[in-house]
């Protein structure tokens, strides 16, 4: 019985043995693996950790924009008093307008009391129209009045001034539509881009470079653009960048002591 039992035992551990003789082949695979796992990890963890540097910051960059911006994310409230006043300017203008229904778009955009604006003055309209505050409606109907009409007047011989292209109005978004930045003064309302300006005779007179234009077109859209910085803090036009080749920016954002910013 014994001998069986020992030859059994022998016989069991000699399978053991073949068995354990097989691991050899798959250990010479984790071998062959094991170079590859190896280079791996080393991409692995830096590639994961230039991500991780890469990824927090502007995630953490962008919670530090957006946090301080909530406070001042409020919309602008009109005085009352102010606003009765203006309204009955523009309509003293002549201007063409209707009272609009509160604009509250969040993140600061918005028009508390916006108008309509269809025409700047008699006969002379906003194609298509804007959407404004009260403030910078008036300053354009005044501006047109007292600057852009005698000057197309000498610059056209007489031909009228029928039509004021709006490039742009009211919108929520940042400065030269920068993804960070400043809130453009487009998404208070105190803003208007002019892309050019239309005459009865049907001529056209697109807002474009015209520095060294020697026509008398081109001495009607710089003295229009001269004119209108003493009417709004901020104008912009072709040369100022790349983001005003074709129309003037203008704006009656609140600077300190009448600063103005006309380039
Ligand atoms: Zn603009």
């Amino acid at each position: 019985m014994t001998k069986w039992i020992l030859i059994a035992v022998t016989a069991l551990a000699l399978a053991q043995g073949a068995a354990a003789e097989d691991i050899p082949i798959p250990q010479e695979r984790p071998k062959l693996e094991t170079p590859a796992p190896a280079s791996l990890p080393v991409p692995t963890p830096t590639s994961p950790s230039s991500e991780s540097t890469d990824k927090p910051s502007p995630e953490s960059t962008d919670q530090e924009t957006e946090e301080p911006k909530a406070p001042v994310a409020k919309l602008e409230k009109e005085d009352l008093k102010e606003l009765a006043q203006c309204l009955s300017d523009l309509r003293a203008e002549g201007a063409a307008f209707k009272t609009a229904e509160q604009i509250d778009d969040g993140d600061g955009c918005g028009i508390d009391k916006p108008i309509i604006l269809s025409e700047v003055l008699p006969g002379i309209k906003v194609i298509p129209e804007a959407k404004l505050r009260c403030q910078t409606a008036l300053q354009l109907s005044r501006w047109t009045k007292d600057s852009v009409l005698p000057a197309a007047k000498v610059a056209l011989s007489g031909d009228k001034l029928t039509v004021i292209e709006n490039a742009s109005d009211y919108v929520c978004r940042k400065r030269n539509n920068a993804k960070t930045g400043k809130i453009s003064e487009h998404a208070h309302g105190n803003a208007i881009d002019i892309g050019g300006f239309r005459f009865a005779s049907g001529k056209r007179l697109d807002v474009e470079a015209r520095d060294t234009d020697s026509t008398l077109q081109g001495a009607f859209q710089r003295a229009a653009r001269a004119t209108a910085c003493l009417y709004f803090t901020t104008v912009l036009g072709p040369g100022s960048d790349d983001a005003h080749k074709t129309h003037f920016h203008i704006d009656i954002l609140e600077r300190s002591r009448g600063y103005r910013y006309c380039r």
